[in-house]
């Protein structure tokens, strides 16, 4: 699949690994969803109030496959340089909030989100706990099987960006 940015994920609550994709390649993921099925993928969408008719059908097609439809933001914002020159309040409320709504619109009930950039703080991963059960980060960092167990256990989340060299290891898996 081209133009994607595809994510591991330990979920605590669930040890496991799993696949999930950001932004808005609808179309491209549409033209994948064979695989996307086989994988149950989470797909976070940003602007949601861009998409088409077309590619909300096509959106709402992948979630009754069994795909998860999580939330990337309402305008793809980058937390950490947003927050300094804003509030925490500012953000959910130009973020999060109208992201949520455009969801719930169209009949999407968003329980994951997954921040733009990977950029977060502390406390607004507190806040976003009111809004979200699942939060994913992203350690642009090569997963370590060594450490994969350890990882499982910590029961928290942890987002890995899948570059060659996170490629090269699950070949050899
Ligand atoms: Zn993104």
């Amino acid at each position: 699949m081209r133009n994607l940015i595809i994510f591991l994920l330990f979920l605590g609550c669930a040890p496991g690994l799993k696949l999930s994709f950001d932004d808005d390649h609808i179309d491209n993921w549409y033209e994948n969803r064979e695989l996307l099925e086989e994988w149950k993928a989470t797909l976070y969408v940003t602007r949601f109030d861009c998409l088409t008719v077309e590619q909300l059908c096509k959106l709402r097609e992948l979630e009754i496959q069994g795909c998860e439809i999580g939330c990337h933001g309402f305008r793809h914002l980058n937390a950490v340089e947003y927050l300094k020159t804003h509030t925490i309040d500012e953000y959910i409320l130009v973020e999060i909030i109208p992201a949520i709504q455009i969801m719930k619109l169209h009949g999407f009930e968003p329980e994951s989100f997954a921040y733009p950039f990977g950029t977060r703080t502390p406390e607004l991963d507190e806040m976003l706990k009111k809004y979200f059960k699942h939060i994913r980060p992203t350690d642009d960092v090569p997963i370590d099987f060594s450490t994969l167990e350890e990882c499982l256990k910590s029961k928290k989340l942890h987002g890995h960006l899948i570059n060659e060299k996170v490629k090269k290891i699950l070949e050899e898996k």
